[in-house]
């Protein structure tokens, strides 16, 4: 197993504290406990620990040997779903309708792992930000951790990011430079049209005959607008009209989620978006209302922090277990506000074993601890690699 062999030894800690987050699971900005056990371990550490940013967020610094002023950033994002897990673990989720079923308890675990390692050995020079963010699941906790001074307060040369991904296998790590994941908005639709007896259409405006020819509409943007090459999504995932067999409705609503990956087609799709329903509303003499939000940017990579991590990757795993051709996925993340305000890398660490099949976000998902000691492997050499004793 390519694990540091000092790291090896504190694997059981990163189970307990691991399987202890997960039983103890809480939602976006409420990670009050989480936070404080992760304050308190990197205090008892000896590092100086700075709570409540971004509302719970925590960072931890920790100076190497010597007197360099290169900084690295790591970090790992410590909230749960709202989901009942089914697991039937023994670590299982003691608070019904919440989960940890995208993993962030393993990502916690993993960073705290290498926490303890640097802080025990310091065999670096320059300083290691810790970064334990809250509300990466649709809340913008990077975001608003990024507002609230994160890389001011805590200069970061580079910063660095990874997530457990159980459908590549156990161990391998898959990246790419430029975008990895795709930025993620919404739109909400109301038609205004009017309403009428279901005998009498004429005297009447349907919005449903709207909504549907809108539906239609919108995915033109992604087979006849945009390159078949670029990645583009549009799921329309509501439709909202009606209340009587025998009536016409008065108005409509639908909801979009917009995908793609990369910040022209964003813009483009946006304004085609906008343009097609302005289009449908002349055209069936109806109002339609669009409320378009950009809610995540696409996670960029950048160039020269991917060559450093694909290092490091290389060196504890070997090339061939590295995919720095990874697909980008359509999913996205919301490290993507720390990478836009400071030059990094994100990687997914493969996960899936006979044992580990489920997906993330799955009611039956749980994080797989054998990867526990190479997610803080990967961190621990970075660091020592990045900010090497002179
Ligand atoms: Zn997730
Ligand atoms: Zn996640």
């Amino acid at each position: 197993m390519p694990v540091l062999s000092r790291i090896a030894e504190i694997q059981e800690d990163m189970q307990t504290w691991r399987r202890d987050i997960h039983k103890h699971p809480e939602l976006g900005f409420e990670e009050i406990r989480t936070a404080q056990i992760v304050a308190d371990k990197l205090r008892d550490w000896g590092m100086d620990v700075h709570e409540g940013i971004g509302k719970t967020g925590v960072v931890g610094v920790l100076k190497g040997k010597g007197d360099s002023t290169r900084t690295i950033g790591i970090r790992a994002d410590m909230d749960a779903l709202p989901l009942q897990e089914m697991t039937g673990v023994e670590h299982q989720s003691i608070h019904d309708g919440k989960m940890h079923a995208c993993g962030h308890d393993g990502h916690t675990a993993i960073l705290l792992g290498a926490a303890k390692y640097l802080s025990e050995t310091r065999n670096f020079d320059g300083t290691v930000n810790f970064i334990f963010q809250p509300a990466e699941e649709g809340l913008g906790g990077g975001d608003a951790m990024v507002k609230d001074g994160l890389f001011r307060r805590f200069p970061c040369d580079g910063v660095y990011g990874l997530h457990n991904m159980p459908d590549t296998p156990r161990g391998t790590f898959h990246i790419k430079k430029g975008c990895l994941m795709a930025s993620a908005d919404t739109a909400k639709i109301k038609i205004r049209a009017k309403g009428g007896h279901a005998a009498h259409p004429h005297r009447a405006v349907d919005p449903i005959k709207v909504g549907v020819q809108l539906y239609v509409a919108l995915q033109t943007i992604v087979s006849r607008n945009v390159s078949p090459v670029d990645n583009v999504v549009i799921s329309i995932c509501e439709f909202h009209a009606g209340t009587a067999m025998n009536v016409i409705p008065h108005d409509a609503e639908l909801s979009a989620s917009i995908r793609t990956a990369t910040p022209e087609i964003r813009d483009y799709v946006e304004k085609r978006f906008k343009e097609i329903c302005a289009g449908v509303a002349s055209t069936f003499n109806v109002d339609i209302e669009v409320d378009y939000q950009r809610i995540f940017p696409c996670t960029i990579n950048h160039d020269k922090e991917v060559d450093t991590i694909v290092r490091i990757a290389e060196d504890l795993v070997g090339a061939e277990n590295v995919n720095t051709d990874a697909p980008v996925r359509m999913g996205s993340e919301d490290f993507s506000f720390m990478l836009e305000a400071c030059p990094g890398a994100y990687i997914f660490l493969g996960a899936g074993d006979e044992d580990h099949r489920f997906h993330v976000h799955h009611p039956e998902y749980d994080f797989n601890d054998g990867i526990l000691g190479i997610g803080a492997s990967l961190w621990a050499r970075l660091v020592e690699t990045e900010l090497p004793l002179k």
